[in-house]
């Protein structure tokens, strides 16, 4: 299987080359960078770093996406045209993006998900069963604590939390969710799910789900100890593809846990 890598000199994409090179029966197909970027031309962990998304799409198998929401808009395209597979771990997609995704995924297999970890995929589960059996006299609030880079907020992984959360209860995130406290902002709505953000440091990615009931508390928390575990995920999931129908998919149908 040849596999792309698209953003290949940032962070998440020279973690995917080296799951890549350190992986049986798979082979790097070669990697872009955004138009402009110092690094194309050069050599990066043995890749030579080319900007030609088109070119790079039509000799994959299946290309990784860790880049931003504009590009990974164009890879959908590229993608779709050449029924070429593509996993998308980029984070901070909005309607525009993930409607980009779904015209994809008519002609390609597509896997997105927010967060591509087997622990964080597990918790996914759990937060919409314990949400599902406790009623909404326990409130639901979701703390995550990424590293001193990281641009969106509240970080992909712990919106999913909130989805799953809301799936459980059997109500739209939109409507309940609650991301901005400060000043004097009354009490709390019942029925909100609240979001708060921390940034600091190396941090790969904590996330906790609080269920904050009179007299208990339950918290459900997954910590990763560094980002090779979603570059492990990715080449996962590109290696599940082959036996896929097109369609768009999530690492908990990766993984079995859907
Ligand atoms: P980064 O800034 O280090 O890397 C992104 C790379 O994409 C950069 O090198 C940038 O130049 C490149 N890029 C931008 N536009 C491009 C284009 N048009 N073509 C090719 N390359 C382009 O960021 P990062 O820390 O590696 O994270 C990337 C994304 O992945 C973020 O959205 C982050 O939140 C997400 N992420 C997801 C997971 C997950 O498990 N799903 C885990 C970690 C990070």
């Amino acid at each position: 299987m040849k596999i792309g890598i698209v953003g290949c000199a940032g962070r998440m994409g020279r973690m995917v080359a080296a799951e890549v090179l350190a992986t049986d029966g798979v082979e790097l197909a070669g990697g872009t960078e955004a138009p402009g970027s110092d690094f194309i031309g050069r050599d990066i962990d043995g890749i030579k770093v080319g900007d030609d998304a088109g070119t790079l799409f039509r000799a994959s198998g299946v290309v990784i996406d860790f880049t931003v929401p504009a590009a990974t808009m164009v890879h959908a395209g590229l993608a779709g045209e050449n029924g070429c597979a593509l996993i998308v771990g980029t984070t901070g997609l909005e309607a525009e993006h993930m409607a980009a995704l779904e015209k994809a995924a008519e002609k390609a297999v597509v896997v997105q998900a927010a967060n591509m970890s087997v622990g964080v995929n597990l918790l996914l589960g759990l937060t919409e069963q314990v949400a599902g059996a406790l009623g909404d006299d326990y409130d639901i609030e979701i703390l995550e604590m990424h590293h001193r880079h990281k641009v969106d907020a509240p970080s992909g992984t712990a919106l999913a939390l909130g989805q799953a959360a809301a799936a459980g209860r059997g109500v739209d995130l939109n409507q309940v969710s609650q991301t901005a406290r400060d000043g004097n902002t009354g009490p709390r709505n019942p029925g909100d799910i609240g979001f708060a953000s921390l940034r600091g440091g190396d941090v790969a990615g904590d996330h906790t789900v609080i269920f904050a009931g009179d007299g208990e508390r339950i918290e459900l928390t997954h910590k990763a100890g560094n980002r090779s575990v979603f570059a492990r995920g990715a080449v996962l999931a590109a290696l599940w593809t082959p036996r896929q129908k097109p369609g768009l998919y999530s690492m908990r149908d990766v993984l079995g846990l859907a």
